[in-house]
Parts: C-alpha cells; structure tokens; sequence
C-alpha cells in the first residue's frame, strides 16, 4: 500500500524505533506512549484491521499474537500487560493497518474508556 504509514515503517521508509522483527510481524515503539512501555506489533502484510482479516490470515494473526508476547517478555513487563486491537473509529482506530498494541509498566484501568 503506497499511501500507508505502517507500510512505510515495514519499508523503513519512515523511522521508528524497532523492538522486534521476523519475516511475518515488524514490532516498535509507539510515537505517543500511552503507558512506560507501548509497542506496536504489525504484520508486514497490509491488512486494514481486524475487521478485514480473513481465513488467509489466520496464521499472520498467530504471529502478531506471539510477537505482542514475546515483546513484554523482552521489555520485562513481568508485573502484566496488555494487548489491544482497535478497530474503527468508535474504537479508535486511526491507523489503517492492522495493528496490535502493547501496553505495560503501570497498572492499567479496566474497562477502558
Ligand atoms: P490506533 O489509534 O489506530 O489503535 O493506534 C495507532 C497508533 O499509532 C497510535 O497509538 C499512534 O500514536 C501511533 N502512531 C501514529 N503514527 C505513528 C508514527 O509515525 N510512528 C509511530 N511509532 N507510531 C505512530
């Protein structure tokens, strides 16, 4: 996709600060942290959110999944943290590319807003 920032990011063509990468999922640091640690975990295909996944995505999706785990593991977010996926505006949504955020380093409230 030309036109869409996390695609630039898997294209390096726009820096960002990288906490994980293998052949299926790109994870780095979010521009405006929410939490002491928030990391965004993408997979390299472009998929627009959850709501457009399909069958076909099933395993890039387990990937995402693990990436997201692997990275508190890496950034020691032993005390918990937590994996979100928005999807559409109402949610949230303001990037396109489906996205898996990972947030930790402080207790989080729950429900969130
Ligand atoms: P969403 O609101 O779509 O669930 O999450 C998108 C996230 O992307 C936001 O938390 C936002 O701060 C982050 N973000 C937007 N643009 C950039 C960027 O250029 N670089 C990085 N690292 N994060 C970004």
């Amino acid at each position: 996709m030309m036109d869409c920032l996390f695609c630039k990011i898997v294209a390096r063509e726009i820096p960002a600060k990288l906490a994980f990468e293998n052949e299926h999922v790109v994870a780095f640091h979010d521009i405006r942290p929410m939490a002491p640690t928030h990391v965004l975990v993408i997979p390299k295909k472009h998929i627009v959110g959850i709501g457009q996944a399909t069958e076909d995505d099933v395993a890039v999706l387990g990937h995402v999944m693990l990436a997201g785990r692997l990275v508190a593991e890496e950034l020691h977010l032993d005390d918990g943290y937590r994996l979100v996926v928005n999807n559409g505006e109402n949610a949230g949504q303001s990037v396109f590319h489906l996205h898996l955020h990972v947030l930790g380093g402080r207790a989080l409230g729950w429900p969130p807003g």
